[in-house]
């Protein structure tokens, strides 16, 4: 028994002596790292979309400039018992998922390469880079990245969380544009990962999110671009528009058969309803969309509409105006087939007003913003998915469905558990109805996974995976960090 005892004894001393990892990591010298009270680590804890996130102060913040340099950190950590990070964009609202409190975060702000291969399209590109950043370098040359449709949005987590964009309709997720992924795994080891050499991992790391190791580069295929249109509509609220653009938004899931065009319809309410309105995103890639196109939302009375030609990297400098600072920020999702033309009125008024009923308990909260977005998941999304690469997200095109997203942004971080709950009764009551329609005939059966980068902490993003993909992440997963460096230590969901 004592010789068992011993080594765990011995390695568990040497981890309680062992320097903690901002101190080693700045005795080499050559790797960035600052510590509270400097200005760049205030400055990098203002990067989060959540100021929960921002509350949580780490105990130093590292900023490795290569792989190599991502390497050395992962060894001294391993070392280590600290709970950790790993941020790209800090537009994850979960608290932990990208945040720590008291553990080096490690931050891929400098690891900012976007290197096109000018005859291929393919381009390198780092989880530094946000999505503004990437088409302003791209700007120019004719190739397109497939990422996010608002502009601060980092890469790093969205293409591992499979990455809705404007385009899937055309190419699938951000995600199947990935053709190889450079990789730091727990060990420490440096690996680049294909569809050849590890088919396992590759699929796993496209919708896996932070299971596997630190992405430091993601070789991407870029597709061709020219001047896009797009922009937004803007309603002021009333009962007659809430039928009409639920109706449109079903509708063009439905019957919209040019890739081409994509849209996001969103609804948002404040404090005593101050605001209560409804912004709709439109786009379309090509200079101009065919006439009547969107003529369900345009003709809906919009009080404002911006949408007109322009370059990507100007649609993606101005959808930063959606991004609300300094607040705390919920985000959850569920995914539905939609519901037959007949029955659109009762599944998608149903649901609506769900989610009004359930916000009008939240209106007194301070600084109150509640929204919803409701993005069309054709069947369209599955196919070109599925063509170009494997992913664990792995939808098929039997139906079509609306990716639902719900967010609450508020002001006291005092209320974190309370609107949790509120969250939680706001998704949990569309996965109620959903549920139940389908299971007396008005929704089709279909496979409805949650979208991880919509998805909320008490979500169970892998459990809603089919049971194969989940145990393909989780074989994998024990293969690659077999002592849990990833899955112990540092937040998100696990398979
Ligand atoms: C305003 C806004 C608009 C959005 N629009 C879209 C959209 O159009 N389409 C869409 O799909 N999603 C969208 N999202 C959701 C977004 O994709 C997710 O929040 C995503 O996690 C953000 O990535 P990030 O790098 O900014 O996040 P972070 O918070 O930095 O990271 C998210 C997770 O990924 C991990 N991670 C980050 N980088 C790495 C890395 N290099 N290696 C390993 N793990 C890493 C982190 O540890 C964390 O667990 C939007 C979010 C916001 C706030």
């Amino acid at each position: 028994m004592l010789s068992v005892l011993i080594p765990s004894i011995i390695l568990t001393l040497a981890r309680t002596v062992s320097a903690d990892t901002c101190s080693s990591v700045e005795a080499l010298r050559y790797i960035n790292v600052t510590r509270p009270l400097d200005l760049a680590y205030i400055e990098e804890q203002t990067q989060y979309w959540s100021t929960s996130c921002s509350a949580l102060l780490p105990s130093c913040i590292i900023f490795p400039k290569s792989a190599e340099e991502v390497s050395t950190v992962v060894k001294i950590l391993a070392n280590t018992t600290e709970k950790f990070a790993v941020k790209s964009g800090g537009h994850n609202p979960n608290n932990g998922f990208s945040s720590v409190k008291g553990g080096p975060l490690i931050v891929t702000e400098h690891l900012d390469q976007a290197n096109l291969n000018q005859a291929t399209g393919v381009i390198d590109v780092g989880p530094g880079n946000r999505l503004d950043g990437i088409a302003a370098k791209l700007q120019g040359s004719g190739w397109t990245f497939v990422g996010g449709r608002i502009g601060n949005t980092g890469v790093g987590g969205l293409v591992l969380g499979g990455g809705l964009s404007y385009m899937s309709a055309q190419y699938g997720w951000a995600a199947s544009q990935v053709l190889e992924y450079e990789i730091v795994f727990a060990n420490g080891t440096i690996g680049h990962i294909n569809k050849n050499n590890y088919p396992d991992l590759f699929k796993a790391l496209k919708g896996g999110g932070n299971n596997f190791g630190i992405v430091t580069n993601y070789r991407l295929q870029g597709q061709r671009q020219g001047n896009v249109w797009g922009g937004n509509l803007v309603y002021l609220r009333t009962p007659e528009k809430d039928k009409k653009l639920l109706k449109a938004v079903r509708d063009f899931t439905e019957y919209n058969d040019d890739p081409k065009a994509a849209v996001i319809v969103t609804a948002e309410r404040t404090n005593l309803n101050l605001v209560d309105s409804w912004i709709i995103f439109l786009f379309y890639d090509g200079p101009s969309p065919p006439a009547g196109k969107f003529d369900n939302f345009t003709n809906v009375n919009p009080l404002l509409d911006t949408t007109r030609t322009r370059t990507y990297a100007d649609l993606m400098a101005l959808s930063n105006w959606v991004v609300l600072k300094g607040e705390v920020v919920d985000i959850a999702t569920e995914t539905i087939p939609i519901p037959s033309a007949e029955d659109e009125a009762k599944v998608m008024e149903i649901l609506h007003s769900h989610w009004r009923n359930t916000t009008d308990t939240t209106l007194l909260e301070v600084g109150i913003v509640a929204s919803i977005a409701w993005q069309p998941f054709p069947k369209a999304i599955a196919r070109e998915a599925r063509k170009r690469s494997p992913d664990l997200i792995d939808a098929d095109d039997s139906v079509h469905r609306i990716i639902i997203e719900m967010n609450y942004a508020f002001t006291l971080q005092s209320s974190y558990d309370r609107m949790a709950d509120k969250m939680e009764a706001t998704y949990g009551g569309v996965r109620e109805r959903v549920l139940g329609w389908q299971e007396d005939g008005t929704l089709p059966e279909s496979y409805n996974p949650v979208f991880m980068n919509y998805g909320f902490f008490r979500q169970d993003y892998f459990g809603r995976l089919k049971p194969e993909n989940r145990a393909l992440a989780k074989r994998v997963q024990e293969q690659v960090d077999p002592d849990g460096l990833f899955r112990a230590r540092t937040g998100g969901w696990r398979p």
